[in-house]
């Protein structure tokens, strides 16, 4: 028996509780984690608020992520006391997640933690700052340097700007982040950030071409923003694009495509190949400044989950929030 957030559905609608459950030994999955710690994503959000369709079964455990040790393994990769990660895969989707005491999962969707990292780090962390690891790498991957031009950061006070602006500052990066809270100015720059956009700026419909302004872009909001900042690229910018939290449209052109020669590049963090995950979970642990890390960081107890995901929905969570379950 252990406490977790539980959802239900009934003819009613949607509950979410704090309840104990009970889990047959390593009834699913090869490997049963001591969860320690979890957090609240965008998504842990809208599974809790039920305000899109996230969970695909009931009743869930919700909770996208989570780091822990390794109680008993049927799998010869992970052993007990073995301090493991895991992100997506369809946990707290489809598969019981990490607001639990425990979870039993497949050997195939566990990292190991780089030793650097603690427990809580790595949740601090989370989807949303492994997620903002993975569009670095894919900025990278695309040939971004320092020295083409500064780099936009969207939805600059959540949990993958905050990431994402210190992780691009940690490499040589100068960063512009947009923001819609003009009062989170010193915290942005304490991360990293050079200069300040309001969102307000990209808000309206895009032109097809606008004054070329970024040699790159990490975007966790879609819709008119994204497709400002496409139109406001440099010649062979790249965009790494993660993210729907302002809509999921994208009204843009191929203009910025054929004419200025720009990358969109799509981040996945879900079914991302294990080779990639263990890959940026080692670029954490040497590149993350992790006193600025902490500086994003808030926590919520179990108890409070519920009452705190709306915030999420409402663009007014700031950094990061971990969720001690041990
Ligand atoms: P947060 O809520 O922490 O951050 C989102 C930020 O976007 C807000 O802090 C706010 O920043 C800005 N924002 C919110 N609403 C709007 C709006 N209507 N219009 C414009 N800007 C808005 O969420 P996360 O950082 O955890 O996640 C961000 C997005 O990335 C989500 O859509 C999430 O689903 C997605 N995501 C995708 C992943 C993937 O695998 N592709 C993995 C992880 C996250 P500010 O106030 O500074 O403007």
């Amino acid at each position: 028996m252990t406490k977790a957030i539980q959802i239900d559905k009934t003819d009613e609608g949607q509950t979410v509780t704090v309840t104990d459950v009970t889990f047959e030994p390593l009834a699913e999955g090869d490997v049963a984690v001591d969860v320690a710690y979890s957090t609240l994503n965008y998504k842990d959000a809208l599974a809790i608020t039920g305000a899109a369709p996230v969970v695909r079964k009931f009743p869930m455990v919700p909770g996208v992520d989570f780091s822990g040790i390794v109680r008993e393994s049927k799998h010869p990769e992970f052993k007990a006391g073995d301090r493991v990660v895991l992100n997506g895969w369809g946990v707290g989707e489809k598969h019981w997640g990490g607001l639990a005491g425990l979870a039993q999962v497949k050997a195939d969707w566990l990292v190991h933690l780089p030793d650097s990292i603690s427990l809580r780090q790595a949740m601090a962390i989370g989807t949303a700052g492994y997620t903002a690891m993975l569009c670095v790498m894919a900025l990278q991957a695309n040939g971004l340097t320092p020295d083409k031009g500064e780099v936009v950061v969207t939805g600059a006070t959540g949990g993958v700007g905050s990431v994402a602006i210190a992780l691009l500052a940690a490499s040589g990066f100068t960063v512009a982040a947009v923001t819609g809270r003009a009062s989170e100015e010193p915290y942005l720059r304490s991360l990293g950030a050079s200069s300040i956009v309001d969102r307000e700026e990209l808000a309206g419909k895009a032109r097809p071409l606008n004054k070329e302004r970024w040699a790159g872009a990490i975007d966790v909001v879609g819709g008119a923003v994204l497709a400002n900042v496409i139109s406001m690229m440099q010649y062979r910018g790249i965009v790494a694009a993660c993210g729907l939290a302002g809509g999921m449209d994208l009204p843009t052109s191929v203009a910025p495509f054929i004419l200025r020669g720009v990358t969109l590049a799509g981040v996945d963090s879900v079914m991302c190949p294990q080779a990639d995950r263990v890959g940026a979970w080692k670029r954490l642990a040497s590149d993350l400044d992790f006193t600025k890390l902490e500086e994003m960081v808030s926590e919520v107890a179990l108890e409070d989950v519920v009452a705190t995901a709306p915030k999420f929905l409402e663009g007014q969570v700031k950094g990061r929030i971990v969720v001690p379950v041990a």
